[in-house]
């Protein structure tokens, strides 16, 4: 038995190289490791302009792609769990 490395889930894998339990739990996991990535990215420039090396232009860039990666977080999802 192989456990599914997006999900958890105890599957048989019949190749021993999978490490999901199907196409859907490997794209999810992938897109979220990619949207991690972007996010360290994202920060890293944040902390370049604090420490005072970042330009106007890297500024703009990176203030851009924060907010698409928070727009794409969100999207398909309720932005707001309202709790009665
Ligand atoms: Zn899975």
């Amino acid at each position: 038995m192989t456990q599914c490395r997006e999900c958890n889930k105890e599957f048989i894998s019949y190749n021993p190289r999978q490490e999901f339990c199907n196409d859907y739990c490997r794209g999810a996991f992938h897109r979220r490791r990619y949207r991690q990535q972007a996010v360290e990215e994202a920060e890293d420039r944040r902390e370049a302009r604090l420490n005072g090396h970042g330009t106007e232009e890297e500024r703009q860039k990176a203030s851009e792609v924060l907010a698409r990666i928070v727009a794409e977080a969100g999207s398909g999802k309720p932005k707001f769990v309202r709790r009665i």
